[in-house]
């Protein structure tokens, strides 16, 4: 069958800022995709569910091709955990089906709503990065549709500079039809969680080194309005999976939905301290010891579809970096600083750090030390002069910024960050491309 395009308005990234239609096709079947491994010149990029931030999930003026309904599992090894599956699936839709057979994604980001290729993409984190890595590395193999070779399988060990290049890749090395992955054993679908509350950023450091090793899941939530003497005061979350309770999936009915875009007077200065005490308030409510379910846990956003709608139609930025250890707690305190005097920033600011396990890709976003996250709105020229002092602050550091919140670094910041980027560029698919890859490709 010969896949329509069609022009679509409604294909835009999580932060909501870029507003450029894209051309759209939805192939229903591995199938529809063989023309792009032979001789189909048109520039294209696979996506999925657009959970990126900025424009790594965008391709102006080329295709975009949504990979949603290639979403099949194709087989599952009991004895090893390896499961292979098309692209399109969900890590949402693995929990459900694997969940009850005592399974789980061995990462996942604080979103459910990501498809396996978009995963590797990006070579997401979760709160387990300390223990388990980055998803690449628990990835057996893929296969991947390429303009100039047709399907290549690639592994650790086969084609593996593709490998290497394709985790992590941004979509530009190909479009990864399916993937097998190692999932992770659970004896139930709770964990138990501890949430304490810390006052300074080198409380938030002793808590880190404390909890590390003792405990799978680690993050901490922050709150960026707090200046001077209670800079970096948080809530410090951390769990292990519960040996206790049963293995019942999360449920996907019943859940919020932000219908429309919010005026964008509803953020400010003000609304933002009220959110942020508010916030505070609720989780100093829930600090103590807790038998929690992976849903709630992992990705409490979930409840709530299309909540980055509350920015308004304007849009948000996340801003996320990770500071090597030798710099990082002088430069998250600078961080801090200049975000909590800019009167910016959300309700969203997390703070994690990062292990030792190396990341596969060579443009993976993970590296050892602290990463910080925070949403803004979008106030234009302000936040972006905001954004501009945080950066001199990062590459100060020798830290570097995560693509799949991007959506405005520089070509020169993004090849700063990445030392392995002229490499990567070899890899490249020759029709592929995104207007992320059109600003900051060497
Ligand atoms: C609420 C929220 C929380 C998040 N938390 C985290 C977190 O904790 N850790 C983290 O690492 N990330 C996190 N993210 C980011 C998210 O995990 C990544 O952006 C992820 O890549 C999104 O997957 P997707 O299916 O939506 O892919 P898309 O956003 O649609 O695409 C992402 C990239 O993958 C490429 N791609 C997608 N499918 C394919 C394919 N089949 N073949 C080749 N390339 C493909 C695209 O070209 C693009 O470059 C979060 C995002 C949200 C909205």
């Amino acid at each position: 069958m010969t896949l329509e395009f069609h022009e679509r308005d409604d294909y835009l990234s999580w932060g909501r800022v870029e507003r450029r239609p894209q051309v759209v096709a939805r192939p229903a079947s591995r199938r529809d995709l063989a023309p792009f491994a032979h001789g189909e010149r048109r520039p294209r990029l696979a996506v999925g569910l657009l959970r990126s931030y900025g424009d790594s999930c965008l391709a102006t003026g080329a295709a975009l091709l949504d990979l949603t309904r290639l979403d099949h599992f194709i087989a599952f090894d009991e004895a090893s955990g390896l499961l292979t599956a098309e692209a399109g699936v969900s890590l949402g839709e693995i929990m459900r089906a694997f969940v009850p057979r005592g399974w789980f994604p061995p990462v996942t980001p604080g979103t459910r709503f990501v498809t396996l290729g978009g995963a590797i993409a990006n070579d997401v984190h979760g709160k387990n990065h300390e223990a388990a890595g980055t998803i690449g590395r628990h990835v057996a193999s893929l296969t991947l549709l390429r303009s100039d070779a047709g399907e290549v399988t690639c592994s650790p060990t086969e084609n593996a500079e593709l490998f290497a290049a394709t985790v992590g890749g941004l979509g530009l090395t190909g479009i990864i039809t399916t993937v097998t992955v190692r999932l992770r054993r659970i004896q139930s679908a709770f964990v138990d969680a501890e949430k304490l509350a810390y006052g300074t950023l080198d409380e938030f450091f002793a808590l880190n080194a404390a909890s590390e090793g003792a405990f799978e899941h680690l993050v901490a939530w922050f709150d960026c309005t707090a200046g001077s003497r209670n800079l970096g005061r948080g809530i410090f979350s951390r769990a292990n999976w519960s040996p206790f309770g049963a293995l019942e999936p999360h449920r996907e009915r019943g859940l919020l939905r932000v219908p429309v875009e919010f005026p964008s007077f509803a953020i400010n200065r003000l609304s933002l301290r009220a959110i942020n005490v508010a916030y505070r308030g609720l989780e100093l409510r829930g600090l103590g010891s807790h038998r929690l379910h992976y849903g709630p846990f992992f990705h409490p956003l979930d409840s709530i579809q299309g909540w980055s709608r509350v920015y308004g139609r304007a849009g948000m930025y996340q801003y996320q970096c990770v500071l090597p250890p030798e710099s990082a707690a002088d430069a998250t305190r600078a961080l801090l600083d200049a975000i909590s005097r800019s009167g910016e920033g959300s309700f969203l600011a997390v703070l994690k750090a990062f292990g030792a396990l190396p990341s596969p890709g060579l443009l993976s976003f993970p590296r050892p030390g602290i990463t910080l996250a925070v949403d803004f709105a979008n106030h234009g020229p302000r936040t972006l002069a905001l954004f501009e002092r945080l950066d001199a602050i990062v590459r100060e550091a020798g830290g570097r910024l995560y693509p799949a919140k991007d959506g405005r670094i520089s070509r020169e910041m993004f090849a700063a960050g990445y030392p392995e980027l002229a490499r990567f560029a070899r890899s490249v698919d020759p029709a592929c491309t995104s207007d992320f890859w059109e600003r900051v490709r060497p």
